[in-house]
């Protein structure tokens, strides 16, 4: 399946020089959207991935996490952009190009015996990743690794993270 033909590029978004990977149109294309949550779930099956829950961040994180939770069997806990969550929250934050951001997580989603997998449609600097994986260390849950569909190679991300899988599907 050609994924990266299903990913439109969008020019001078949001900024301009910057390319931006649309995966709106591969979400529209059923058999896109199929084969992407199947070759992920058979990805996590073959590095022997099987999470409590996954951990996915607003808000395409969600678009991908949740599909893949249900077959993972695995509950999906969303990461939300601060004031979202509307019950207590942890909450992290992590340094952007120009200032900070922060990211929340309900308090009572997890505890420190469940595993968990990291879920977003993309990884660039590894910024967002790397703030979750730090929110999560602090509740003391067990991050197995983090799965992407789009890597941004030139980005070096992966230097970021902690030394765990890391799954991707397409990199530029
Ligand atoms: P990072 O924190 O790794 O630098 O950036 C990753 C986050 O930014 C992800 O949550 C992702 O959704 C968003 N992001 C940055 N650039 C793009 C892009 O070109 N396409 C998409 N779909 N998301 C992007």
């Amino acid at each position: 399946m050609d994924l990266k033909g299903l990913i439109r590029d969008i020019p001078d978004f949001p900024k301009p020089g910057i390319v931006f990977r649309d995966i709106t149109t591969l979400l529209s294309n059923a058999d896109g959207l199929r084969y992407t949550i199947d070759t992920l779930m058979e990805k996590c099956q073959a590095a022997n991935l099987s999470p409590d829950y996954i951990v996915g961040m607003e808000s395409r994180g969600f678009l991908f996490g949740v599909p893949l939770a249900y077959q993972l069997n695995a509950g999906f806990i969303p990461v939300r952009k601060p004031g979202k969550l509307p019950a207590a929250v942890h909450q992290v934050e992590y340094e952007l190009e120009y200032g900070t951001d922060s990211l929340e997580i309900h308090q009572d989603a997890l505890e420190n015996h469940h595993s968990v997998l990291i879920v977003d449609d993309l990884m660039a600097t590894g910024g967002t990743a790397k703030a979750t994986a730090d929110l999560l260390e602090k509740i003391g849950c067990n991050v197995l690794g983090f799965a992407f569909i789009i890597e941004l190679k030139g980005l070096q991300g992966r230097k970021k993270l902690p030394n765990l899988p890391i799954i991707t599907l397409v990199e530029y």
